[in-house]
């Protein structure tokens, strides 16, 4: 007879057999960002928009290196753990206003290079404008994009500011240690709550051969078992989608459930996946599903489509 394990029991089990969290490599989570996007960029119809990412990712981690975040506190984490709720909620959390200085950095230094083409240097120039003379604007913007009610008119400043955002938040994150975070929320980051970007297959060490879903805020990844929907949690009517002649190191996991999909990367295929970059350079993908009749449940931090990046 089969014995249906409790969700304590399953989750006992899995802390003990697989690692349940992949934390941030605080010196390299951005620059391998910019890595794979400039090397995505080559035959890419969106190369122009990649290549400007990874300009903007390899700012990220100038800025990441000289920024030493504020300690989340001790009490807070533990009462959140106490509770499965995240500590460093996206929705929710007082943001140290240092966070604008991160943001101002990081246009400084993207309309401040000679490849920058010039209408991504009058965005920068706009926002910056803005970030100087109205930063509450800048804060009301920043709260709208992590609930994901941004409107469509935000749209050429909405990267900037996640990955300004980003910095911060994986600066936080990656000073946490991996038994201080909750379970958390099916679906979602047991660090801030957010919805995953993408999921990737794993390979080397103790993360072999495993899946994780990548948190597009703070950078941390949390395992969850393959061929499962990472929406709504069925393992029935699960498939595998992929764009005829592209990469086989990226799918789409599609559910029948609740009709909708997330990509997957399968780092055997390719050893540079990352999720951020892949997803973004992969729109086709979005298209064919879109055909195929699947929601996307969750966007991409460094595009943000009119009507908000829910
Ligand atoms: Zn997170
Ligand atoms: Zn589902």
């Amino acid at each position: 007879m089969q014995r249906i394990l409790p969700r304590g029991e399953i989750e006992t089990l899995d802390h003990t057999r697989i690692p349940r969290l992949r934390m941030p490599e605080r010196v390299s989570v951005f620059s391998d960002r910019a890595a794979r996007l400039h090397s995505l960029a080559g035959d890419s119809p969106v190369g122009g928009y990649l290549t400007l990412m990874a300009q903007l990712a390899q700012a990220q981690q100038a800025a990441l290196k000289g920024y030493t975040p504020p300690a989340p506190e001790a009490a807070v984490v533990e009462r959140a753990k106490q509770h499965d709720m995240p500590p460093l909620p996206a929705i929710g959390l007082a943001r140290d206003p240092e966070w604008r200085a991160l943001l101002g950095q990081l246009l400084d230094e993207v309309a401040g290079s000679d490849d920058t083409p010039a209408p991504a240097v009058d965005a920068c120039a706009a926002l910056r404008k803005t970030l100087d003379e109205s930063p509450a604007v800048i804060e009301d913007m920043a709260s709208a994009l992590l609930a994901g009610v941004a409107k469509g008119e935000d749209a050429a400043a909405a990267p900037f500011i996640m990955a300004a955002l980003q910095v911060y938040w994986t600066g936080m994150a990656a000073a946490l240690e991996e038994k201080q975070l909750p379970v958390g929320s099916f679906g979602l980051c047991p660090c801030c709550g957010s919805a995953p970007v993408a999921s990737v297959v794993r390979i080397g060490g103790a993360h072999d051969g495993y899946r994780y879903l990548c948190c597009p805020l703070c950078s941390i990844e949390w395992h969850l078992e393959r061929v499962k929907c990472s929406h709504c949690a069925s393992t029935k009517g699960i498939a595998f989608h992929h764009v005829e002649g592209g990469s086989d190191a990226i799918k789409a996991e599609s559910c029948d459930g609740c009709k909708s999909y997330r990509k997957i990367l399968y780092q055997e295929k390719d050893l540079y996946v990352e999720p951020v970059a892949d997803d973004l350079a992969s729109l086709a993908l979005d298209v064919l599903m879109g055909e195929e009749g699947y929601v996307r449940r969750s966007g991409n931090p460094l595009l943000w489509q009119v009507g908000g990046g829910d």
